[in-house]
């Protein structure tokens, strides 16, 4: 038995089992090994998740679901009556994604719950491992489904009629799935969570580069989506002369680099913007382009400044629009608000770093995360590993087990730091 402190208990993680576990989980794929590709409520989804669950029981841990599936296990600690303290991330993949994208942050906190209760660690208060729905937007459109459910970002009944491509509604895919219950009791009470800690693969290159163990975020950028449609005129590419064309195609390469611009004239390499999607109609060689639909991703960690480039975005959308007599509409798809970690967790990563002797530096999480959302509900801090070359999202996507091993210590001595007052 080891009473916990911080300074002295040494945390035995089992990376053996923990990297066992991460192939183990990896073989429930629609796609071969060693890509993953395992969409929400799919067949591969449900059997990781029963896997997932199977483990968490063994462990000792108490489960249950919400209605939109996502999965709750539970250490009751001295004070089950008390506000939690809650880490977890996703399973769900894209197509052809790697092992470690969420599988890591799920497996890595389950790790550290049995590493804790194998030093004889007591935690004053509730300790919950946490497996969000759809994190990926791959089959409703939406990611971080389940984490803004829970911390009150969406309409269930907006949710309710979500469809998939194949026309199913989230209602109809989740009570296929098992999952019946009111989708308005997803929300969790206020206070339900004292806080939030999730441990994820970087996916980027720096910790790697710098060869560093450990990322500590300070902020998670939010992405704004917009959908532009140019409308211009079409006609034959032979017939209609260049002096009286309104090409609509020719417009929206005008705002494509009005966005590149845009976003480099913050010079705040924090602020990002890309035209991902270019839909052009009719798309015929000899047609001249009528209508062009672009879809955008505008990123910053500072709401006021990806604000000034969307309107930077907006003012140039009407001089072309004027210059080149087309229409342009601009449609706000979604626009979250970023993200700041908790000082007090940030402070608490970096002295677990310290105790460990493990290198660390402050960063900015520029993907986001279901921490995005949990941070609105409580405290929240991100650890970031490294991963090979800072790829992600792809089969070749490797966070080494000593990276992982490294990333669950540290997530280890902070749950039971917080979980000790
Ligand atoms: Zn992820």
């Amino acid at each position: 038995m080891c009473a916990f402190s911080a300074q002295s208990t040494r945390i035995t993680i089992d990376s053996d089992r923990l990297s066992q576990e991460l192939e183990t989980l990896a073989s429930f794929s629609d796609s071969p090994s060693p890509s993953v590709t395992r969409i929400v409520f799919s067949e591969s989804d449900r059997r990781a998740r029963e896997y997932v669950k199977g483990l968490c029981r063994e462990a000792g841990l108490a489960i249950h679901e919400d209605a939109v599936g996502n999965t709750f296990a539970r250490w009751n600690g001295e004070r089950p009556e008390e506000a939690a303290i809650a880490t977890g991330s996703h399973i769900d993949a894209i197509p052809n994604a790697g092992r470690y994208d969420g599988t890591v942050g799920v497996l890595s906190g389950l790790e550290a719950i049995r590493a804790l209760k194998g030093c004889g660690f007591s935690p004053k208060r509730p300790i919950e491992l946490l497996v969000f729905t759809s994190e990926e937007p791959t089959r409703f459109g939406i990611g971080c489904l389940g984490s803004r459910l829970l911390s009150g970002n969406r309409d269930p009944s907006v949710d309710e009629k979500l469809k998939d491509k194949g026309g199913l509604t989230l209602c109809e895919a989740r009570k296929a799935a098992g999952f019946s219950s009111d989708l308005r009791q997803v929300l969790l009470p206020r206070g339900y969570y004292i806080h939030f800690l999730e441990l994820h693969i970087e996916q980027g290159p720096l910790l790697e580069q710098e060869q560093l163990d450990i990322g500590v975020v300070t902020a998670i950028a939010a992405p704004a989506s917009l959908r532009i449609t140019v409308e211009g005129q079409g006609g034959h590419a032979g017939g209609v002369l260049m002096p009286g064309r309104r090409d609509a195609l020719c417009a929206a390469a005008e705002i494509i680099l009005a966005v590149e611009s845009s976003a480099k004239s913050t010079g705040s390499h924090d602020t990002v913007g890309t035209v991902g999607v270019c839909d052009v109609f009719p798309a015929a060689v000899n047609s001249i382009p009528s209508r062009v639909r672009l879809e955008v991703d505008l990123r910053d960690i500072d709401e006021q400044r990806r604000e000034t480039v969307f309107r930077l975005i907006r003012q140039q959308c009407d001089e072309i629009s004027g210059l080149r007599s087309v229409g342009v509409q601009i449609e706000v798809v979604n626009a979250d608000a970023p993200g700041e970690c908790a000082p007090e967790i940030v402070d608490a990563i970096e002295s677990a770093c310290r105790t460990n002797q493990l290198r660390s530096r402050r960063m900015v999480s520029r993907a986001y995360h279901d921490s995005l959302f949990m941070s609105r509900i409580a405290p929240t801090g991100m650890i970031f590993i490294p991963c090979r070359d800072g790829v992600s999202h792809r089969p070749d996507e490797y966070a080494s087990s000593d990276a992982i091993s490294n990333g669950t210590r540290v997530l280890a001595h902070v749950l039971a730091e917080l979980a000790s007052k």
